[in-house]
């Protein structure tokens, strides 16, 4: 079984979130992709924060129609700072087959690596796949810190990175939706519309628990 694990604080859930993820379902062939909102993102401010309850709920919600995503309240039930290594390590001791796991990601948390808590431990565990955001018809090579690069090797044939435990990490082109969750509730806050932004049972949502 492959299985993506794609966290994030969402705060709220938007559709960029879930087309990348669709997106990478699909290139990389997972069976199933568990999002996994954080309890407390190390590396975000806490302000702004909605409930952890309230984000999970909206997490559901956004997912609910999709066999393939399934939502994990894990980094929720063990509180505190959420570290992607304790939440490998879970599902790695919890999967009830054996599975292939993929840590999805976007380009700005990738370019972050580096500061993730036992990072050379997490990518020994487990493959990573970046989306890149990359234009209809630009096929440039994603450019990232040699940093976050130097881990792996790059083997030409297959297009990916190895590193020495034999993980990978793979670049997912996916379609750019430049949503961001914190433009999502300043619109909020000015009182605009956030329709086609975010799926329509979240904007409800939002409204009827007076979240942001
Ligand atoms: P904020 O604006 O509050 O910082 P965000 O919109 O960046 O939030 P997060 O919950 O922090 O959302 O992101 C979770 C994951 O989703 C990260 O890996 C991030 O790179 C990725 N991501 C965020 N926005 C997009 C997007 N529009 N398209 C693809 N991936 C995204």
């Amino acid at each position: 079984m492959r299985v993506g694990l794609f966290g994030g604080s969402f705060n709220p859930i938007h559709l960029g979130h879930l087309r990348s993820a669709e997106e990478d379902r699909e290139a990389l062939e997972l069976d199933l992709v568990y999002f996994v909102p954080a309890a407390s993102p190390p590396h975000k401010a806490e302000g702004e924060l909605a409930p952890a309850e309230h984000r999970l709920q909206m997490t559901r919600l956004a997912t609910k129609g999709n066999r393939h995503f399934m939502v994990s309240d894990i980094e929720m039930r063990r509180g505190g700072s959420s570290y992607s290594i304790d939440t490998v390590k879970y599902f790695l001791a919890t999967l009830r087959q054996p599975a292939t796991l993929y840590l999805l990601m976007g380009a700005d948390q990738f370019a972050e690596l580096e500061t993730w808590k036992s990072c050379d431990e997490m990518v020994s565990l487990c493959n990573l796949a970046v989306h890149t955001r990359v234009a209809e018809g630009n096929n440039e090579p994603p450019r990232f810190s040699l940093a976050a690069l130097k881990r792996f090797g790059y083997i030409k044939a297959d297009d990916h990175y190895v590193h020495p435990s034999g993980k990978t990490l793979s670049f997912v082109a996916t379609t750019i939706l430049p949503i961001s969750a914190t433009a999502i509730r300043r619109k909020l806050h000015q009182h605009l519309s956030i329709n086609y932004l975010v799926p329509g049972d979240v904007v409800d949502y939002i409204h009827r628990h007076q979240l942001y």
